[in-house]
Protein backbone atom coordinates (compact mmCIF):
# COMPACT_ATOMS: atom_id res chain seq x y z
CA UNK A 1 0.00 0.00 0.00
CA UNK A 2 3.12 2.56 0.74
CA UNK A 3 4.23 1.97 -2.30
CA UNK A 4 0.81 2.95 -3.99
CA UNK A 5 1.43 6.37 -2.38
CA UNK A 6 4.09 6.48 -4.93
CA UNK A 7 1.72 6.60 -7.69
CA UNK A 8 -0.51 9.50 -6.87
CA UNK A 9 1.30 12.25 -8.34
CA UNK A 10 -0.57 15.83 -8.45
CA UNK A 11 0.48 16.85 -12.55
CA UNK A 12 -1.57 20.52 -12.71
CA UNK A 13 -2.79 23.10 -10.19
CA UNK A 14 -5.09 25.96 -11.46
CA UNK A 15 -7.26 27.22 -8.71
CA UNK A 16 -9.65 30.23 -8.88
CA UNK A 17 -10.26 32.77 -6.37
CA UNK A 18 -13.14 31.55 -4.24
CA UNK A 19 -11.55 28.31 -4.33
CA UNK A 20 -14.24 26.89 -6.35
CA UNK A 21 -13.18 24.69 -9.88
CA UNK A 22 -9.91 24.14 -8.75
CA UNK A 23 -8.82 21.31 -10.80
CA UNK A 24 -6.09 18.61 -10.52
CA UNK A 25 -4.69 15.97 -12.76
CA UNK A 26 -4.22 12.63 -10.68
CA UNK A 27 -1.76 9.90 -12.48
CA UNK A 28 -4.18 6.64 -12.29
CA UNK A 29 -2.49 3.96 -10.16
CA UNK A 30 -0.75 0.49 -10.93
CA UNK A 31 -1.26 -1.36 -7.63
CA UNK A 32 -4.43 -2.88 -8.70
CA UNK A 33 -6.02 -5.42 -6.12
CA UNK A 34 -8.98 -6.84 -8.34
CA UNK A 35 -12.33 -7.77 -6.69
CA UNK A 36 -12.38 -9.88 -4.05
CA UNK A 37 -15.54 -9.77 -2.04
CA UNK A 38 -15.97 -10.96 1.84
CA UNK A 39 -18.56 -13.29 2.35
CA UNK A 40 -22.21 -12.60 3.69
CA UNK A 41 -22.61 -13.18 7.52
CA UNK A 42 -25.28 -15.58 8.28
CA UNK A 43 -25.99 -14.42 11.57
CA UNK A 44 -28.04 -11.67 12.62
CA UNK A 45 -26.33 -11.09 16.10
CA UNK A 46 -23.11 -9.21 16.74
CA UNK A 47 -21.13 -9.07 20.08
CA UNK A 48 -18.91 -6.13 18.64
CA UNK A 49 -19.29 -2.97 16.73
CA UNK A 50 -16.50 -1.08 15.26
CA UNK A 51 -17.72 1.95 13.42
CA UNK A 52 -15.02 3.95 10.51
CA UNK A 53 -16.07 7.34 9.96
CA UNK A 54 -13.95 8.83 7.11
CA UNK A 55 -14.94 12.38 7.72
CA UNK A 56 -15.87 14.35 4.75
CA UNK A 57 -15.80 11.48 2.87
CA UNK A 58 -18.33 11.42 -0.17
CA UNK A 59 -18.66 8.93 -2.58
CA UNK A 60 -16.67 10.65 -5.32
CA UNK A 61 -13.39 10.84 -2.48
CA UNK A 62 -13.87 6.75 -2.51
CA UNK A 63 -13.94 6.70 -6.15
CA UNK A 64 -10.79 9.16 -6.67
CA UNK A 65 -8.87 7.26 -4.21
CA UNK A 66 -9.45 3.54 -5.63
CA UNK A 67 -8.77 5.41 -9.07
CA UNK A 68 -5.34 6.80 -8.06
CA UNK A 69 -3.89 3.95 -5.97
CA UNK A 70 -4.86 0.74 -8.65
CA UNK A 71 -7.23 1.98 -11.29
CA UNK A 72 -10.38 1.21 -12.72
CA UNK A 73 -10.29 -2.46 -11.11
CA UNK A 74 -8.60 -1.71 -8.30
CA UNK A 75 -11.15 -2.54 -4.76
CA UNK A 76 -10.54 -0.40 -1.39
CA UNK A 77 -10.77 -2.71 1.17
CA UNK A 78 -14.28 -1.94 2.49
CA UNK A 79 -15.42 -2.10 -1.56
CA UNK A 80 -15.18 -6.13 -0.66
CA UNK A 81 -18.12 -5.88 1.82
CA UNK A 82 -20.92 -7.68 1.22
CA UNK A 83 -23.55 -5.23 2.27
CA UNK A 84 -23.51 -1.43 0.95
CA UNK A 85 -25.79 1.14 1.45
CA UNK A 86 -26.73 4.77 0.77
CA UNK A 87 -27.00 7.39 3.99
CA UNK A 88 -28.94 11.04 3.80
CA UNK A 89 -27.78 13.35 6.57
CA UNK A 90 -29.42 16.44 6.54
CA UNK A 91 -29.48 18.25 10.25
CA UNK A 92 -32.10 19.21 12.12
CA UNK A 93 -32.59 22.54 10.91
CA UNK A 94 -30.19 22.18 7.81
CA UNK A 95 -29.84 20.25 4.16
CA UNK A 96 -25.87 20.24 5.10
CA UNK A 97 -24.89 18.80 8.38
CA UNK A 98 -21.74 19.60 10.27
CA UNK A 99 -19.71 17.04 11.73
CA UNK A 100 -21.69 17.20 15.26
CA UNK A 101 -25.03 16.49 14.25
CA UNK A 102 -23.99 13.89 12.06
CA UNK A 103 -22.46 12.06 14.80
CA UNK A 104 -24.89 12.80 17.62
CA UNK A 105 -27.37 11.09 14.98
CA UNK A 106 -25.48 8.07 15.30
CA UNK A 107 -24.76 8.21 18.58
CA UNK A 108 -28.31 8.67 19.48
CA UNK A 109 -30.73 7.81 16.83
CA UNK A 110 -32.01 12.08 17.02
CA UNK A 111 -31.22 14.38 14.35
CA UNK A 112 -30.12 17.86 15.92
CA UNK A 113 -28.89 21.29 15.07
CA UNK A 114 -25.15 21.78 13.36
CA UNK A 115 -22.49 22.39 16.41
CA UNK A 116 -24.89 20.60 19.05
CA UNK A 117 -22.94 17.24 20.49
CA UNK A 118 -25.71 14.71 22.00
CA UNK A 119 -28.14 17.41 23.17
CA UNK A 120 -31.31 17.63 20.84
CA UNK A 121 -32.73 21.03 18.97
CA UNK A 122 -34.30 22.38 22.63
CA UNK A 123 -30.61 21.78 24.19
CA UNK A 124 -32.35 18.22 26.07
CA UNK A 125 -29.84 15.61 27.25
CA UNK A 126 -29.92 12.92 24.72
CA UNK A 127 -28.12 9.06 25.99
CA UNK A 128 -25.99 8.03 24.06
CA UNK A 129 -25.08 4.70 22.33
CA UNK A 130 -21.72 4.70 24.37
CA UNK A 131 -23.48 5.26 27.72
CA UNK A 132 -27.03 2.98 26.58
CA UNK A 133 -23.86 -0.13 25.88
CA UNK A 134 -22.20 0.71 28.97
CA UNK A 135 -24.96 -0.51 31.38
CA UNK A 136 -25.67 -3.73 29.37
CA UNK A 137 -21.33 -4.58 29.88
CA UNK A 138 -19.74 -3.30 27.38
CA UNK A 139 -16.92 -1.37 26.87
CA UNK A 140 -16.39 1.73 24.09
CA UNK A 141 -13.34 3.11 22.75
CA UNK A 142 -12.72 6.26 20.75
CA UNK A 143 -9.63 6.79 17.75
CA UNK A 144 -9.22 10.32 15.70
CA UNK A 145 -6.94 12.12 13.92
CA UNK A 146 -8.33 15.48 15.02
CA UNK A 147 -7.85 16.24 19.00
CA UNK A 148 -10.11 13.70 20.84
CA UNK A 149 -12.59 16.24 21.67
CA UNK A 150 -13.41 17.35 18.60
CA UNK A 151 -16.94 16.88 16.74
CA UNK A 152 -16.92 13.33 15.84
CA UNK A 153 -15.78 11.39 18.51
CA UNK A 154 -16.69 13.76 21.24
CA UNK A 155 -20.56 12.98 20.52
CA UNK A 156 -19.91 9.53 22.03
CA UNK A 157 -19.46 11.48 25.66
CA UNK A 158 -20.33 14.74 25.50
CA UNK A 159 -23.34 16.56 25.97
CA UNK A 160 -22.94 20.32 24.90
CA UNK A 161 -24.77 22.60 22.16
CA UNK A 162 -21.99 24.16 21.45
CA UNK A 163 -18.86 21.71 19.93
CA UNK A 164 -16.29 24.44 20.02
CA UNK A 165 -16.19 24.61 24.00
CA UNK A 166 -13.29 21.72 23.89
CA UNK A 167 -11.86 21.83 27.36
CA UNK A 168 -15.42 21.37 28.95
CA UNK A 169 -15.90 19.03 26.25
CA UNK A 170 -12.32 17.42 27.78
CA UNK A 171 -13.56 17.01 31.46
CA UNK A 172 -16.49 14.98 29.99
CA UNK A 173 -14.42 12.92 28.17
CA UNK A 174 -12.37 12.81 31.56
CA UNK A 175 -15.71 11.60 33.28
CA UNK A 176 -16.89 9.60 30.68
CA UNK A 177 -17.53 5.90 30.14
CA UNK A 178 -14.58 5.61 27.26
CA UNK A 179 -12.55 2.94 28.06
CA UNK A 180 -9.49 3.98 25.59
CA UNK A 181 -9.86 7.41 23.85
CA UNK A 182 -6.41 7.99 21.14
CA UNK A 183 -5.68 10.83 18.76
CA UNK A 184 -4.72 14.85 19.62
CA UNK A 185 -5.91 17.31 21.91
CA UNK A 186 -3.26 17.68 24.58
CA UNK A 187 -4.12 21.54 25.11
CA UNK A 188 -8.08 20.97 26.22
CA UNK A 189 -7.13 18.62 28.79
CA UNK A 190 -6.55 19.42 33.14
CA UNK A 191 -5.29 16.34 34.81
CA UNK A 192 -6.28 15.92 38.61
CA UNK A 193 -3.88 13.88 40.02
CA UNK A 194 -6.14 11.86 41.86
CA UNK A 195 -7.71 10.02 38.96
CA UNK A 196 -5.65 7.11 39.58
CA UNK A 197 -7.95 4.78 36.91
CA UNK A 198 -6.74 6.65 34.36
CA UNK A 199 -3.60 6.12 32.66
CA UNK A 200 -2.80 9.25 30.70
CA UNK A 201 0.06 8.82 27.35
CA UNK A 202 1.51 11.42 25.14
CA UNK A 203 4.13 9.36 23.20
CA UNK A 204 3.46 6.83 20.57
CA UNK A 205 6.51 4.83 22.31
CA UNK A 206 3.86 4.16 24.51
CA UNK A 207 1.20 2.58 22.83
CA UNK A 208 2.64 -1.01 24.09
CA UNK A 209 -0.60 -3.38 24.24
CA UNK A 210 1.17 -5.23 27.32
CA UNK A 211 1.69 -1.91 29.19
CA UNK A 212 -1.49 -0.04 28.28
CA UNK A 213 -3.69 -3.40 29.33
CA UNK A 214 -2.80 -2.73 33.03
CA UNK A 215 -4.81 0.25 33.48
CA UNK A 216 -8.18 0.25 33.59
CA UNK A 217 -8.86 3.19 31.57
CA UNK A 218 -6.33 5.00 29.11
CA UNK A 219 -6.40 8.41 27.49
CA UNK A 220 -3.54 9.07 24.46
CA UNK A 221 -3.05 12.42 23.65
CA UNK A 222 -0.07 12.73 20.84
CA UNK A 223 -0.51 16.50 19.73
CA UNK A 224 -1.74 19.73 21.01
CA UNK A 225 -4.46 19.59 18.57
CA UNK A 226 -5.10 17.87 15.45
CA UNK A 227 -2.59 15.23 14.58
CA UNK A 228 0.30 16.98 12.40
CA UNK A 229 1.69 14.13 9.97
CA UNK A 230 4.74 16.51 9.63
CA UNK A 231 5.85 15.64 13.25
CA UNK A 232 5.01 11.70 12.78
CA UNK A 233 2.58 10.98 15.07
CA UNK A 234 0.67 7.75 15.76
CA UNK A 235 -1.20 7.09 12.67
CA UNK A 236 -4.76 6.04 12.38
CA UNK A 237 -3.47 2.41 11.76
CA UNK A 238 -1.55 2.11 14.66
CA UNK A 239 -4.26 3.78 17.43
CA UNK A 240 -6.92 1.37 15.80
CA UNK A 241 -4.68 -1.82 16.12
CA UNK A 242 -4.01 -0.50 20.05
CA UNK A 243 -7.38 -0.04 20.87
CA UNK A 244 -8.76 -3.10 19.10
CA UNK A 245 -6.44 -5.00 20.90
CA UNK A 246 -7.04 -3.03 24.28
CA UNK A 247 -10.59 -4.08 24.61
CA UNK A 248 -10.46 -7.47 23.21
CA UNK A 249 -8.32 -8.01 26.37
CA UNK A 250 -10.51 -5.90 28.46
CA UNK A 251 -13.60 -7.28 27.53
CA UNK A 252 -12.96 -10.85 27.75
CA UNK A 253 -15.61 -11.06 31.13
CA UNK A 254 -17.71 -8.24 29.53
CA UNK A 255 -20.69 -8.37 26.84
CA UNK A 256 -18.34 -6.74 23.96
CA UNK A 257 -17.01 -3.25 22.79
CA UNK A 258 -17.70 -0.69 20.45
CA UNK A 259 -15.28 1.28 18.90
CA UNK A 260 -15.41 4.16 16.89
CA UNK A 261 -11.97 5.15 14.56
CA UNK A 262 -12.04 8.04 12.37
CA UNK A 263 -10.10 9.30 9.76
CA UNK A 264 -10.66 13.17 11.00
CA UNK A 265 -8.42 14.74 8.28
CA UNK A 266 -10.31 13.35 4.73
CA UNK A 267 -12.34 16.74 5.62
CA UNK A 268 -9.76 19.41 6.13
CA UNK A 269 -8.27 18.19 2.72
CA UNK A 270 -11.65 18.63 1.48
CA UNK A 271 -11.73 22.09 3.04
CA UNK A 272 -8.32 22.46 2.21
CA UNK A 273 -9.21 21.68 -1.54
CA UNK A 274 -5.94 19.44 -1.57
CA UNK A 275 -6.36 16.40 -3.62
CA UNK A 276 -2.73 14.82 -2.34
CA UNK A 277 -3.47 15.88 1.32
CA UNK A 278 -6.89 13.74 0.70
CA UNK A 279 -5.28 11.06 -0.56
CA UNK A 280 -2.19 9.97 1.93
CA UNK A 281 -5.03 10.25 4.79
CA UNK A 282 -7.08 7.99 2.98
CA UNK A 283 -4.39 5.85 2.46
CA UNK A 284 -4.14 5.27 6.55
CA UNK A 285 -7.91 5.61 6.80
CA UNK A 286 -8.34 2.77 4.73
CA UNK A 287 -5.05 0.61 6.25
CA UNK A 288 -7.26 1.00 9.22
CA UNK A 289 -10.16 -0.40 7.86
CA UNK A 290 -7.70 -3.04 6.92
CA UNK A 291 -7.23 -3.97 10.61
CA UNK A 292 -10.78 -3.97 11.32
CA UNK A 293 -11.43 -6.70 8.80
CA UNK A 294 -8.36 -8.68 9.86
CA UNK A 295 -9.47 -8.46 13.73
CA UNK A 296 -12.67 -9.66 12.80
CA UNK A 297 -11.47 -12.72 10.96
CA UNK A 298 -9.82 -13.83 14.09
CA UNK A 299 -12.17 -12.69 16.40
CA UNK A 300 -15.81 -14.18 15.33
CA UNK A 301 -18.72 -12.05 15.99
CA UNK A 302 -17.31 -8.46 15.15
CA UNK A 303 -19.83 -5.93 12.78
CA UNK A 304 -17.82 -3.69 10.87
CA UNK A 305 -19.28 -0.67 9.40
CA UNK A 306 -17.60 1.88 7.39
CA UNK A 307 -19.17 5.61 6.85
CA UNK A 308 -19.24 9.19 6.44
CA UNK A 309 -20.84 11.73 7.96
CA UNK A 310 -20.92 14.16 5.00
CA UNK A 311 -18.89 14.54 2.11
CA UNK A 312 -16.41 18.04 1.39
CA UNK A 313 -15.14 20.09 -1.38
CA UNK A 314 -17.99 19.24 -3.92
CA UNK A 315 -15.35 16.97 -5.48
CA UNK A 316 -16.47 15.57 -9.26
CA UNK A 317 -14.28 13.67 -11.29
CA UNK A 318 -13.82 14.68 -15.22
CA UNK A 319 -13.42 13.06 -17.78
CA UNK A 320 -10.13 11.71 -17.67
CA UNK A 321 -7.13 12.84 -20.07
CA UNK A 322 -5.20 9.45 -21.54
CA UNK A 323 -4.22 7.82 -18.16
CA UNK A 324 -5.20 11.20 -16.05
CA UNK A 325 -7.96 11.83 -13.89
CA UNK A 326 -9.56 14.94 -14.01
CA UNK A 327 -10.92 15.47 -10.59
CA UNK A 328 -12.29 19.27 -9.45
CA UNK A 329 -13.36 20.75 -6.15
CA UNK A 330 -16.47 23.21 -6.22
CA UNK A 331 -16.64 24.30 -2.95
CA UNK A 332 -14.77 24.96 0.38
CA UNK A 333 -17.73 23.58 2.16
CA UNK A 334 -19.49 20.85 2.85
CA UNK A 335 -22.00 19.30 0.35
CA UNK A 336 -25.35 17.21 0.01
CA UNK A 337 -23.91 14.08 -1.76
CA UNK A 338 -25.49 10.62 0.41
CA UNK A 339 -22.86 9.12 1.61
CA UNK A 340 -22.78 4.95 1.23
CA UNK A 341 -22.08 2.79 4.53
CA UNK A 342 -20.43 -0.31 3.29
CA UNK A 343 -21.20 -3.12 6.08
CA UNK A 344 -19.26 -6.43 7.02
CA UNK A 345 -20.13 -8.98 9.70
CA UNK A 346 -22.75 -10.40 11.63
CA UNK A 347 -25.73 -7.69 11.50
CA UNK A 348 -24.63 -6.33 8.09
CA UNK A 349 -27.33 -7.34 6.30
CA UNK A 350 -29.38 -4.62 8.28
CA UNK A 351 -27.48 -1.73 6.24
CA UNK A 352 -29.08 -2.28 3.12
CA UNK A 353 -30.66 0.17 1.40
CA UNK A 354 -31.19 3.70 1.99
CA UNK A 355 -31.49 5.12 5.05
CA UNK A 356 -31.59 8.74 7.50
CA UNK A 357 -28.09 8.58 9.04
CA UNK A 358 -30.24 8.35 12.46
CA UNK A 359 -31.21 4.52 11.84
CA UNK A 360 -27.66 3.68 11.87
CA UNK A 361 -27.76 4.45 16.08
CA UNK A 362 -31.50 2.04 15.58
CA UNK A 363 -29.66 -0.60 13.04
CA UNK A 364 -26.60 -1.16 15.31
CA UNK A 365 -28.60 -1.54 18.36
CA UNK A 366 -30.77 -4.16 16.18
CA UNK A 367 -27.57 -5.90 15.53
CA UNK A 368 -26.68 -6.26 18.90
CA UNK A 369 -29.56 -7.15 20.37
CA UNK A 370 -29.97 -4.37 22.53
CA UNK A 371 -33.35 -4.88 23.86
CA UNK A 372 -32.65 -8.35 25.02
CA UNK A 373 -29.48 -7.32 26.57
CA UNK A 374 -29.54 -8.14 30.31
CA UNK A 375 -28.34 -4.99 32.47
CA UNK A 376 -25.25 -6.35 33.57
CA UNK A 377 -21.93 -3.64 34.48
CA UNK A 378 -18.50 -4.89 32.67
CA UNK A 379 -16.10 -6.69 34.92
CA UNK A 380 -12.55 -6.45 34.26
ZN1 LIG B 1 -15.80 19.76 7.69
Amino acid sequence: MKKSLLLISILLLASCEDGAGVEEFVLMGLDTKAASPLGRSTKLKAKNVILFIGDGMGPNHVSLARLSIGGSEHRLSFENFPITGIVYNHSAESLSTDSAAAATAWATGIKTTNGFLSVDAERKFLPNIVELLNTKGYLSGLVATSSITHATPAAFYAHIHNRYKEKEIAKMLIESDISIALGGGAKFFDFSPSNESLHVIYKKESLDNNLLSSYPRVIGLFAEGGLDRKLAPPTQLKMTEIALNFLAKKSLNCKGFFLMSEGSQIDWAGHDNNVKYMLSEFVDFENSVQAGIDFSKENQGTLILVTADHATGGLILQKPIGSKIRSQWTTESHDLSPINIYAYGPGSELFSGVMNNTEIFDRILLALDYSNLDSKNCVN
